[in-house]
Formats: structure tokens, sequence, C-alpha cells
């Protein structure tokens, strides 16, 4: 059964707006503070009888993009009755049929239960009008890429990220090397010192996440970070409604070696930051030592778009709560072709109308 979080007053389908960060009833449009709804609708009680599903996550990561069989699961909307079909790691949805946000509760016991999410900061028109200036009023994008249909189909994703803690001792020895140049009357001296130079300390990091999704590409994940762990807050299923979600596939154990790659590269560039009163410097030994000391389960918010041209998939994400952007744009074959001939006057205007179309005319 999927569950859906209802109006305390009318019993219609609520649904959480980022830019207001209230949650409102699609209905009767109260409005309500996620502390309002959560007295009136007991949070716990909403996975109080559901049972974890059976399927465990694979334990084999499939790093490979678009190779994963997706396996399909029914489910039941508790508003209309209608069966909806998901994907595997869907937790949650729209039902197609009534519209209703769908959350499927089995996908969010148990072991994928997270302990911590950032609701969402950026709604709907802020993405939109991000996407837009990222790919500059799509000027040199195929037309289609900023078209009505295509901006439509970008989506809000809380994706599961394993966030990470690192402990460690520095431990870096290497060379510092400064050149003396002292001008003579015939010639010029260079001389050389080499210094043996050795980091040692101790050094903890904590918050380096990394997504637990196999199919989502870590280096654009990686660009839109980081998030403000300041605004965090408990899991709670309040913050769901209106937005998809994702449970993971990749264990925590699985990305450990992520966690203390990305470690040891914080500790070069300490080595690095702290030998800069040398011209130069080298690192000849590191017996640095790291372990991870705490890993946790949360949902951090994504918007996402991906399109198809010529044969290609481009992916562009914004990072929900900062609005970081980050992705690849198709180059327009046919705007390259046309501005050579000089006819890209003509082109702007129309991207100009199809943007302003989207955003309701105030894109200036
Ligand atoms: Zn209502
Ligand atoms: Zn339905």
């Amino acid at each position: 059964m999927a569950d859906t979080i209802k109006c305390p007053r009318c019993a219609a389908n609520v649904y959480f707006d980022a830019a207001s960060q209230m949650v409102t009833c699609g209905f009767c449009g109260k409005e309500f503070t996620p502390a309002e709804i959560l007295h009136e609708v007991d949070d716990d009680k909403i996975f109080e009888n559901v049972e974890q599903e059976e399927t465990e996550a694979p334990s084999e990561p499939k790093f490979k993009r678009n190779a994963v069989e997706w396996e399909k699961k029914q489910f039941v909307c508790n508003s209309c009755g209608a069966t909806m079909v998901t994907d595997a790691n869907t937790s949650t949805t729209y039902c197609v049929f009534c519209g209703s946000p769908a959350i499927i509760g089995e996908r969010f016991v148990g072991k994928f239960e997270p302990e911590f999410m950032i609701p969402f900061k950026i709604d709907r028109t802020k993405a939109t009008s991000l996407f837009f200036k990222w790919c500059n009023g799509g000027l040199m994008t195929p037309l289609n890429f900023v078209s009505p249909k295509n901006v439509a189909r970008m989506k809000g994703l809380y994706v599961p990220f394993w966030i990470f803690g690192v402990k460690g001792d520095i431990d870096i020895r290497g060379t510092g090397k400064t050149v003396d140049t002292r001008s003579g009357a015939y010639e010029d001296t260079r001389t050389v010192y080499l210094y043996d130079v050795t980091r040692r300390m101790s050094v903890s990091w904590k918050g380096m996440p990394f997504d637990g999704v196999s199919r989502i590409d870590n280096d654009l994940m990686d660009a839109i970070l980081p998030y403000n762990y300041d605004e965090m807050v408990e899991f709670s299923p309040i913050y769901l409604p209106g937005f998809f979600s994702e449970k993971y596939d990749v264990e925590s154990d699985k990305l450990e070696k992520r966690a203390l790659n990305q470690a040891r590269k914080y500790a070069t560039q300490i080595f690095l930051d702290t030998t800069k009163e040398y011209d130069e410097s080298s690192i000849s030994n590191d017996l640095s030592e790291f372990k991870t000391d705490d890993c946790f389960y949360a949902l951090l918010p994504v918007w996402f778009l991906s399109y198809k041209y010529l044969g290609k998939t481009y992916e562009f994400a914004i990072n929900g709560q900062t609005g970081e952007v980050a992705g690849e744009m198709p180059q327009s074959v046919v705007k390259k072709v046309l501005i050579s001939s000089g006819v890209m006057a003509a082109v702007a205007i129309a991207v100009k109308i199809v943007v302003s179309l989207i955003l309701g005319g105030f894109f200036g």
C-alpha cells in the first residue's frame, strides 16, 4: 500500500512547498508548518504497520550506468485504489491515475529508514529559472531543450546519501625547495636550498556525503556539493509529498573506500597549504592513516533533468537546497551553422519567446 498524508481539515492530499517551507493542502489551500502537521498527523504512525520489503539491496553495486535492469513493483494507491507500478528503488512518487503523492512505506523502514534529511528549499519555479540562467536562455542549445515540455520533466528527487565522518593521523614527509638568485657584476648566482619537511597532525572530518544510488553519476553529484548541514532535520515523511524519493541500492561499506580516498586528498592539500613558505614542495613519503568513524543515512534534495540529443544523454542537476548547478548541455548543430551564416538574431528571439512563455513573461 502506498501512503499519502492528508489535510487535517478536509482530508485532501497535502504537499510540501519548498518556497514557503509550508505543508499545503491541494484542495482547501490551508497551509501548515511542518511542526503543526506533525502535531496533527503522528508521523511515527504513518509507517507503524509497514513491514520491510523482502528485497535486499544488491550486494554488488552496479556502477555501470544504464546497465541496471529495473525491477518493477506494484503498489495500490490509497487515494483511488488504482494499482501503480514503480521502479524497485522508488520510495515516493505520484499515482498516475489520480495524481496523489504516494509514499511507499515499505521503503522507509528497517535499514532503509533515513536518520536525517534536508527538505527542498528550491521550488520548481526557482529551479526552472536557474536552469535557464545555466544554459544562457538556451541560446546555443537545441530549441527542444528549452521547450516547456522538456523543462516540465525536471524532477525534484530526494537522493539517498551516506554521510561519512573520517578520523586519522596525517604523517607526510617531503621536500621544500627555495631558490635564491643574486645578480653579480658578470653573472647571476643561483643557489637552491632543499629542506626536509614533515607534517604530522591528527584530523577529523565530518559530513562527507556520497550518494547511494548506482545509476546516478558520482561526478554530477560531487559538482553540486556541499550541502549546509545546519538545515538538516530528522527524517520525516512530511517533507516528501510533492517530490520523488528513492532508497539506496549501494550499501555504505561499498563507499568507505571513496571516503578514505577523499580524506587522503584533503591531507595532501593540507601538506601543500602548510608548505607555502617554500617556492616548491613535494611529497616523498605519505604514512598517513585514516579510518571512518561515523556513517549515517540521509535524504538530500536534488533537481534533475536529462535530455537525449543525437544519441547522447545530457544530465543536469541542481542542489535543491543551495541552488548550485551542474551538468553538460547539448550544443545545437543547427544554431552553430546559423551563427556562421549570421542569422542567429532571429533564432535568439525565437528562443526568448519560448523561455518567456515558460517563465510567465518575466525573463528579461
Ligand atoms: Zn485541506
Ligand atoms: Zn490514485
